[in-house]
């Protein structure tokens, strides 16, 4: 096993500065394209991204003093 770290990548808003869409390695324009196998397909990951930036995050849970265990 391998670690790789992407020049192109930027951390702040999990995207790519090469392609200029989401991160997804191995996704065309990507340096991985072609040259590297990924348990998941690029489109499945891509589409799983897509889909979680259409998703608003959900709200904390409100723990109060006596809640729980
Ligand atoms: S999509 Fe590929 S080239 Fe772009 S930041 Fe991610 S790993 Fe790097």
């Amino acid at each position: 096993m391998t670690s790789f770290s992407c020049p192109h990548y930027d951390s702040n808003r999990d995207a790519c500065e090469r392609i200029g869409d989401f991160c997804v390695p191995g996704r065309p324009g990507c340096v991985l394209f072609g040259n590297s196998r990924f348990a998941v397909p690029w489109q499945q990951r891509l589409e799983a991204k897509r889909r979680d930036a259409e998703t608003p995050p959900r709200e904390p849970a409100v723990v109060r003093p006596g809640d729980g265990p």
